[in-house]
């Protein structure tokens, strides 16, 4: 069993620290905001800073909101680069993309090794274990870490460091682009005055449906509580756009998506559930 840090509990990093708890590991973690961590009293040790929480341990793990977080958390004052020590292993598991993984990468002390592996699923994988994770970084580093990464899913082995990242930003572009072709399919279906209650079943049987069934309580209901927030996601397509734009690739669809998530956000329903594109796309009052 590996002598752990863990650094952001938020909804996803709080489920994945208690996972590796209950997987015999030995945690020390870190929040921001410290009643999140002190939450875990009694189950792992509470660390004031990233870098308490990165001194003397085998493998620290980051799971952050935004590159500027992880910066932040990283390379700030009182960071995990002033408590690391050689031989640790950073295992970095937000979505921050491959091009600021190989930004960190470049940036982290020497003899610290770095694996990227961001993860698909929401807050109910998280918590039960079986998120895809997409792993970037050596065969060796692989190796070593297979079985930890397996407490909290199946971890997929993608090539060397930043493909992990980069599997994840492929990944969520087909989210973003499936929940808006979602919203229009219903605002279309608004404009002929369907009526939702047989229009929904239509396409829950259409290429869409698996889309549309993931967030069917929601887009019905109208509420849309957070599982994966809408600001999230704009952040997750930005990344996307930027990349592709640095790879000189043209993502028609994925602009499109980019652009209604943007406008939501503008909307104020940045905290809501990203699927809430559909109900600003159909000009729908949204709660929470
Ligand atoms: P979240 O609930 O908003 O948690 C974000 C975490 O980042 C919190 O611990 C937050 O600390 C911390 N943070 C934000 N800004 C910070 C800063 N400047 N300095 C230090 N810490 C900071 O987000 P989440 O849903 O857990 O997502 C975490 C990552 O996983 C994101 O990159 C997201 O894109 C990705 N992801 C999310 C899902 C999902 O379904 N939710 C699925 C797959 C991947 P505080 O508690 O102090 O705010």
């Amino acid at each position: 069993m590996a002598k752990l840090g863990f650094l952001g509990l938020g909804a996803m990093g709080a489920p994945m620290a208690a996972r590796l708890i209950e997987a015999g590991h030995q945690l020390t973690v870190w929040n921001r905001t410290p009643s999140k961590a002190e939450a875990f009293e009694g189950r792992a040790a509470l660390a004031g800073s990233p870098a308490d929480a990165t001194r003397g341990v085998e493998a620290a793990i980051t799971m952050l909101a935004t590159p500027d977080a992880l910066s932040e958390v990283v390379f700030g004052d009182d960071g995990v680069t002033s408590g690391i020590e050689p031989g640790t292993t950073l295992i970095e598991m937000s979505t921050v993309g491959a091009d600021h993984v190989l930004e960190l990468h470049g940036r982290l002390p020497d003899g610290v090794a770095l694996i990227d592996a961001p993860v698909l699923g929401s807050v109910s994988n998280a918590v039960d274990g079986t998120l895809q994770i997409f792993v970037g970084g050596s065969e060796e580093s692989f190796a070593r870490w297979r079985d930890l990464l397996a407490a909290m899913g199946t971890p997929i082995h993608l090539g060397p460091t930043g493909a992990g990242a980069a599997m994840k930003l492929v990944a969520n572009s087909t989210l973003a682009g499936l929940m808006s072709l979602v919203g229009e399919a219903l605002a279309l279906a608004d404009g002929f005055g369907l009526d939702q209650g047989r229009v929904i079943p239509a396409l829950l049987d259409s290429p869409i449906g698996p889309a549309l069934s993931r967030k069917l309580d929601k887009i019905e209901g109208d509420h849309y509580a957070p599982s994966f927030k809408l600001s999230l996601m704009l952040k997750d397509m930005r990344l996307v756009l930027d990349a592709a734009r640095r790879r000189r690739v043209e993502l028609t669809l994925a602009e499109g998506a980019a652009r209604w998530i943007d406008q939501a956000e503008d909307d104020g329903l940045g905290g809501y559930d990203y699927s809430v594109v559909v109900a600003h796309i159909r000009g729908r009052k949204a709660t929470g």
